[in-house]
């Protein structure tokens, strides 16, 4: 076999693995080691892959490569939110974030280069889209946090520090739906990086035609970004509701509430002064709810805003009132507070910020 670029093994699912593993002429079992030597054990160099003999290491680093995402700048909020920089092979960069509560937390892993969906509020949606990113580049990112807190082999779910994930980083995960699906069958194999399928949160800003395949696909738990009671307010700060309106969203969320079996949805509620933040917004979101019968919980979120954009967050005492009419009416609406505000980690910021000062 003539190889003229060694091939990535980041990103490879298990039948991809043992198809390769046969390709090299080895027996079936080296699968599952390799397997967990990528997966479980984090390891990128195969002259440490100590159960594989020397001829096998030897054969496999002629041919391949287990690449991470390179880290380009690294900061620390004051309170603890680390967000990481990273860049592929090919030079594009996302940004990562790891938020941590008490004695866990969440990575925030981005699943493309910019975005399409271009919603108003959003500076990542204010880039475009570049391309989307592979499974491994996907993968890799949870790895290099793992990496960074010495979280390998994997730990068990009990002990671990970086204990969920949230697809919630640049980029509409549904809109690279294979990469996206393999990628989180990949980070919840149980004899690999072993994250549980109920610590997955993937927020979409609603492709309502692929919400129902995701969920089945995946098993991961969705969030969705609502933003907005009608259709009015949501096509003017989202363009992707004339495209898939609140009425479809909201169909596919009873099929998945339906299907997926869990307590209630989560709706992320971006709170924009003056566009959607009255009280008579949230009486409207709560018919909305009544109307399609869902089990509904909101997160409020502050908006970070950004130069250029033309939204301002909404004051406290509006987001207060506004989650008081959600409260009285039986929902859950807790406010999220804003975390590592002094190093920008919100979404799309660093990354730009990085680029501004290059150019
Ligand atoms: N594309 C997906 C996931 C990435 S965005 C989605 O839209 O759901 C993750 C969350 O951050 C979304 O709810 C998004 O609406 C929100 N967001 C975008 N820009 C923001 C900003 N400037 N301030 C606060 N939240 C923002
Ligand atoms: Fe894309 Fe999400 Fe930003 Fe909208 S909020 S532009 S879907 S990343």
């Amino acid at each position: 076999m003539i190889m003229t670029e060694k091939k990535e093994l980041l990103g490879l699912d298990k039948k991809e693995i043992e198809a390769l593993i046969a390709e090299i002429g080895e027996k079936p079992f080296r699968a599952k080691q390799l397997w967990q030597w990528i997966y479980y054990h984090g390891e990128t160099d195969f002259d440490r892959m100590t159960s594989f003999s020397k001829d096998l290491r030897e054969k496999l680093k002629a041919g391949f490569t287990i690449t991470r995402p390179k880290i380009v700048a690294e900061q620390v909020s004051q309170d603890k939110t680390r967000k990481w920089l990273l860049e592929f092979a090919d030079g594009q960069r996302v940004e990562m974030v790891y938020i941590p509560e008490e004695d866990r937390g969440a990575v925030c892993i981005s699943t493309q280069v910019g975005c399409a969906v271009g919603c108003r509020f959003c500076h990542t949606g204010s880039q475009k889209l570049t391309r989307n990113l592979t499974a491994g580049e996907i993968v890799g990112q949870f790895m290099t946090a793992r990496d960074a807190y010495g979280e390998w082999p994997s730990p068990t779910d009990e002990t671990r520090l970086l204990s969920n994930i949230v697809v919630m980083g640049m980029g509409e995960p549904l809109h690279n739906f294979d990469n996206v699906a393999k990628a989180m069958n990949i980070l919840t194999d149980g004899a690999g990086i072993a994250i549980s399928r109920r610590r997955i949160t993937l927020s979409t800003s609603g492709i309502a035609p692929r919400i129902v395949d995701m969920v089945n696909a995946t098993g991961v738990r969705l969030a969705i970004s609502l933003h907005a009671p009608t259709n009015e307010i949501r096509s003017q700060i989202m363009p992707i509701n004339n495209k898939y309106p609140l009425e479809e969203v909201l169909e596919a969320c009873k099929t998945y509430q339906q299907q997926d079996g869990s307590r209630y949805i989560t709706f992320e509620y971006l709170m924009l002064n003056g566009i959607n933040d009255s009280l008579e917004n949230a009486q409207q979101l709560i018919e909305l709810m009544r109307k399609y019968k869902i089990n509904a919980k909101f997160n409020l979120i502050g908006f970070n805003p950004w130069p250029g954009c033309a939204f301002q967050p909404s004051s406290n005492n509006r987001i207060h009132a506004f989650a008081k009419v959600l409260n009285n009416a039986g929902f859950a609406a807790p406010i999220r507070v804003p975390r590592g505000q002094d190093i920008l980690a919100a979404c799309g910021q660093l990354k730009s910020k990085k680029e501004g000062s290059k150019a």
